[in-house]
């Protein structure tokens, strides 16, 4: 899950925000000490760390409060005790993407989009990330040098809209990108590129000349959707890689998951939005968690969702209010709460 190669020669060549990528921390002590927070290792779970491994960078930690025990950007990347409860009604691929793969790391649910796993790398483990059991090593499109991605998209022409996504696209290399979308000029249908990305947040350094230069020579119309759940996720360095971004004309949206202790606050959910907007991002989706073993203990029930987000409709501009949606399996796209609690009353 390491994106830089070892041999002296490469690690030579190695860029800024690779080396960067290579200092995260792992080990959840060590990650405890650097916020003064030694006594807390009891809530550490062992084996919640041995299944989605911690995985942070130290620009993002710098993020974090020192000594808050309760901080919202260590709640999403600590293994805790908690994972390891088994809740009724959390399952390992909570989302259907098993019946929606068409090999070669495609995964075609929704009309015109296709959304490709790039790669199962991330620069950072979301404790509440649905696919942290996603069997990556099987089906990822950069391992099998985009080939077969590349023919799937190439045969089937209702396919607009190529959608990056893992696992982290932006954790391959700038001309490991630029081997696929070099591949997607010769696709005619292909007329837009999307990448959905948490690195420009947790890792902002990535954003540098090559990947500029990269996505400044695409043919297509680009889109960046970040993923930032909390206000405190944005400092200068954020700011600087968004602004970039924007003056290359790349179309920068948000989307957040709803996660208990973290962003579950009108008033936090209104800052994410309203501090994400200083930064040139937009705000797309508000997620519903969806329900992966080791995850209950975020999870927000749809009536308190339907309150906050009623509370934030209330206190924001409506184009700074996400649209609060949940995965369901089966359904043509993303299934706005509202219809979706309604949907399941329907169907039992
Ligand atoms: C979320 C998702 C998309 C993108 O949906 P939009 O509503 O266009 O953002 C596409 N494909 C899959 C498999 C997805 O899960
Ligand atoms: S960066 Fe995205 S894909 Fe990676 S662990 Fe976090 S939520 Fe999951």
């Amino acid at each position: 899950m390491i994106p830089v190669a070892s041999t002296p020669l490469q690690q030579a060549q190695e860029t800024r925000w690779q080396a960067l990528w290579r200092q995260a921390v792992r080990d959840p002590r060590e990650l405890l000490a650097l916020l003064g927070l030694e006594t807390q290792a009891q809530r550490i779970s062992e084996a919640a760390a041995r299944q989605f491994p911690l995985r942070v960078p130290r620009g993002f930690i710098a993020r974090m409060r020192h000594g808050d025990p309760e901080d919202p950007l260590l709640r999403q990347v600590l293994p805790v005790l908690d994972e390891e409860r088994v809740v009724a009604g959390f399952e390992l691929d909570a989302v259907g993407d098993g019946a929606a793969r068409r090999g070669g790391g495609v995964i075609h649910k929704y009309a015109g989009r296709a959304l490709l796993i790039a790669t199962g790398s991330c620069a950072i483990n979301c404790r509440y990330c649905f696919r942290r059991h996603y069997p990556y090593a099987q089906d990822t499109a950069a391992a099998a040098g985009w080939r077969e991605a590349v023919a799937r998209l190439r045969e089937d022409a209702s396919i607009h809209e190529v959608i990056l996504s893992g696992g982290d696209p932006l954790s391959l290399a700038d001309h490991k990108l630029a081997e696929l979308t070099d591949a997607l000029r010769a696709v005619p249908h292909i007329r837009r590129l999307r990448i959905h990305s948490r690195l420009p947040i947790v890792l902002p350094e990535r954003v540098d000349a090559g990947l500029l230069d990269w996505l400044r020579g695409l043919p297509w119309p680009a889109t960046l959707v970040v993923h930032a759940n909390h206000s405190n996720e944005f400092d200068a360095s954020v700011d600087a890689a968004m602004a970039k971004l924007r003056s290359i004309g790349i179309t920068l949206l948000n989307q957040a998951v709803l996660l208990r202790g973290v962003n579950d606050s009108v008033a936090a959910l209104a800052t994410l939005c309203e501090r994400g907007f200083e930064a040139g991002v937009l705000p797309y989706y508000l997620h519903q968690l969806d329900r992966v073993v080791g995850t209950a203990h975020f999870e927000v029930s749809d009536a308190r969702a339907l309150e906050l987000h009623a509370g934030l409709s209330a206190t924001l501009p409506g184009y700074l209010v996400p649209r609060l949606v949940r995965e369901i399996a089966g359904q043509p796209g993303k299934t706005p709460l509202a219809q979706a609690a309604s949907g399941t009353a329907a169907a039992v």
